[in-house]
């Protein structure tokens, strides 16, 4: 029997990750199914039911709109996954319980330390303060950071994500703030939706150019708006989101496979055809 897996999502036609789980698979010669599965609100935790009443399905990912509903939905949380309220990775274990876990936070820290983006004791500012910055906030934190600082166009929701873990190199501030901050940073990520409507968010210049490196989460066929920018303000170490897509999915598929996929091959040949 061929273990089955799928991604909720809505819309879901877009998905890259029923190819990139089926490049996994072939690199891995794991022999399973991969489909996508488009759901409404009203009916995704119907369809998550009999999904899973078959035997043979395995684990799922969700992705927007549902992340929120499917930790409702799971038996058990992962500490990151509770942290981040929310699930992209569910995995039926062997007593028959579904666990919800998330692995945006490890697919982002994966990425940037294959780019070498980051290292131990950085001081990183983390622009946007939604549910992608909430995902990886745990995985940003175990790398040791200086200084891990989350500056948003709201301060309040910066402030909120930042009393989620309390400890002293997580701090909060608004993007007006950011003139203050007289130390450069190693590295910056914007979690901010403003590549998608092609804006930049508000930050100084010069916060951008003193910068190590810098990451946009947003990806797309030519390099985002804050990518051209930070190269236009002299930054020449940069990478887009496309690495953290492929690494969150490689996470999932160690989860449910215990073999972890060489993800090199795979962000070269999505590239290709975006
Ligand atoms: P959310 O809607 O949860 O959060 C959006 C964030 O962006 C908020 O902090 C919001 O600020 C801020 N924002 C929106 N527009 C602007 C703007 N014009 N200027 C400044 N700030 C702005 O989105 P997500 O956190 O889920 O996703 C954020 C981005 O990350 C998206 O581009 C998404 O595609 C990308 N992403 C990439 C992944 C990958 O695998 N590569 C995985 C997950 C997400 P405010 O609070 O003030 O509204």
């Amino acid at each position: 029997m061929t273990d089955k897996f799928l991604v909720y999502g809505n819309p879901i036609a877009q998905s890259k990750s029923p190819k990139i789980h089926q490049m996994f698979a072939k690199q891995t010669q794991q022999n399973i199914e991969y489909d996508r599965q488009l759901a409404t609100i009203e009916n995704f935790k119907d369809s998550l039911n009999s999904f899973f009443a078959d035997e043979a399905a395995k684990g799922c990912n969700v992705t927007a709109p549902f992340k929120e509903q499917a930790a409702q939905w799971v038996n058990q949380l992962s500490s990151g996954a509770k942290l981040a309220g929310a699930v992209n990775t569910i995995i039926r274990q062997s007593d028959g319980t579904f666990l919800g876990d998330t692995t945006d936070g490890p697919g982002i820290v994966q990425d940037l330390l294959r780019l070498n983006a980051v290292k131990k004791g950085a001081r990183i500012l983390l622009l946007g303060a939604g549910g992608a910055a909430r995902g990886a906030l745990q995985s940003l934190l175990a790398l040791e950071p200086e200084l891990l600082l989350v500056a948003n166009r709201t301060t309040s929701k910066a402030e909120l994500l930042a009393s989620l873990i309390p400890q002293p190199n997580l701090q909060a501030c608004g993007f007006d703030d950011l003139v203050d901050q007289n130390e450069p940073f190693d590295l910056i990520i914007n979690s901010t939706s403003a590549s998608l409507s092609g804006e930049l968010p508000p930050i100084p210049d010069e916060v951008i150019a003193n910068s190590g490196y810098v990451y946009d989460m947003s990806y797309s066929d030519k390099p985002t708006v804050f990518l051209k920018h930070a190269a236009s303000l002299g930054v020449t170490k940069y990478s887009d989101g496309l690495g953290m897509l492929v690494g969150q999915a490689a996470e999932s598929f160690y989860l449910w496979r215990g073999v972890r996929p060489e993800v090199e091959a795979v962000i070269e040949a999505l590239r290709a055809e975006l």
